[in-house]
């Protein structure tokens, strides 16, 4: 790793004009056999070139969800997406598929967090690089064997050439994510998505892996989306950080702001829960208590209230009976007054 948290020093991008990617109350509901799934619920973010925005929360917060909204990938037949989300400028939500594909070969890539799955097992690795460059470019199929053969090498796979002509289940996972991201850098993409790109990985490529998406992002300079859900991973790569519970963004900012001054206690629970690479080693972790709520039925109020040991702070049952205003920018989703918070230390608290 390089710097311990970057910050190009930028406030986020203005609301709206100026982002390369702006998202306006996302909602995204399924249809399940038990109810309506409410699974991002009223999201707003934007994006700018160049940067990474990290977006953070407990498995079952909407952030796989929300990537998909914007590569349009949602079934229309078993979901309804409200909002908008501008890529470029374009509508994605309520596009054609047409314009669809036009968009994720051109200007968005997606890393997934399991790389088996989304390589084919029965072409090699090589081919299944070459394919979509020779789909969106209209290289010859030898031009586009050489760039699948350069973009491995990029990556960090040691003799490309031949490993190329290797099928998925001859590499190791750190190096089916490379060529993952290979895949997904070959198009040039102006925004990459990665979810969970690291996941599956032991410390030491889940490391590699961050650094080289930092390489590639300054050699292509493209946006990087980075979801996880472990704070520590963002820490370290992202410039931006949205936090989500329960399909709703409930703090945002610069990673350095949201890391010196945490102000949701959602964000406090997830910090205590993250091992520190400084200070107080001895501290043990605390999970935060509790489970996510189920999105068939999420709480009324702030959906982390149930969970939240701050409540009573708050007068007359607001956090349980008024849903808190996400502010634009900095800030965060929460009931609670600016001094109400300075009076708590949370756990690994760092003020
Ligand atoms: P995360 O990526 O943050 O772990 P997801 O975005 O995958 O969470 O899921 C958010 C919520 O939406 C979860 O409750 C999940 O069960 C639900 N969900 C996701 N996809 C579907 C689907 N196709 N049908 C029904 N529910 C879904
Ligand atoms: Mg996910």
């Amino acid at each position: 790793m390089t710097e311990a948290i970057r910050d190009h020093g930028a406030a986020p991008a203005p609301a709206g004009d100026g982002a390369f990617l702006s998202v306006r109350d996302l909602r995204v509901r399924f249809s399940t056999e038990d109810g309506t799934v409410r699974a991002v619920d009223g999201l707003s973010f934007d994006l700018a070139r160049g940067r990474t925005l990290g977006i953070v929360g407990e498995s079952g917060s909407g952030k796989s969800v929300t990537s998909l909204s914007v590569l349009g990938l949602h079934d229309p037949a078993t979901s309804r997406t409200e909002g908008e989300i501008l890529l470029d400028g374009q509508e994605v939500t309520g596009a054609d598929e047409r314009t669809l594909e036009r968009l994720r070969g051109s200007k968005v890539a997606m890393i997934f967090q399991d790389s088996l799955s989304a390589l084919s097992p029965y072409y090699t690795i090589g081919r299944q690089i070459a394919e979509p460059y020779r789909k969106h470019t209209g290289a010859s199929r030898r031009a586009a064997w050489d760039r699948a053969v350069e973009m491995l090498g990029k990556v960090g796979i040691p003799r490309p050439g031949l490993r190329a002509r290797d099928y998925p289940h001859q590499f190791s996972g750190g190096m089916r994510q490379r060529a993952m991201i290979a895949m997904a850098l070959v198009c040039d993409p102006e925004l990459l998505i990665a979810d969970e790109p690291t996941t599956a990985l032991d410390v030491t490529v889940q490391a590699q892996i961050l650094d080289l998406l930092a390489e590639l992002q300054q050699e292509f300079g493209s946006a990087i989306i980075l979801i996880t859900h472990d704070l520590g991973v963002v820490a370290n790569t992202a410039d931006d950080l949205l936090v989500m519970y329960a399909g709703r963004a409930v703090e945002r900012g610069t990673v350095r702001e949201v890391l010196r001054d945490p102000r949701h206690p959602y964000t406090w629970g997830l910090l205590g829960s993250m091992p520190r690479l400084e200070s107080d080693v001895d501290e043990p972790l605390r999970p935060i208590p509790g489970t996510p709520p189920s999105l068939l039925d999420p709480p009324s109020g702030c959906p982390f209230h149930p969970r939240c040991p701050h409540t009573a702070l708050v007068p007359r049952g607001r956090c349980a009976s008024e849903r808190p205003a996400m502010p634009e920018g900095r800030g965060a989703a929460c009931h609670l007054s600016p001094a109400d918070k300075r009076g708590i230390r949370f756990p690994g608290g760092v003020r």
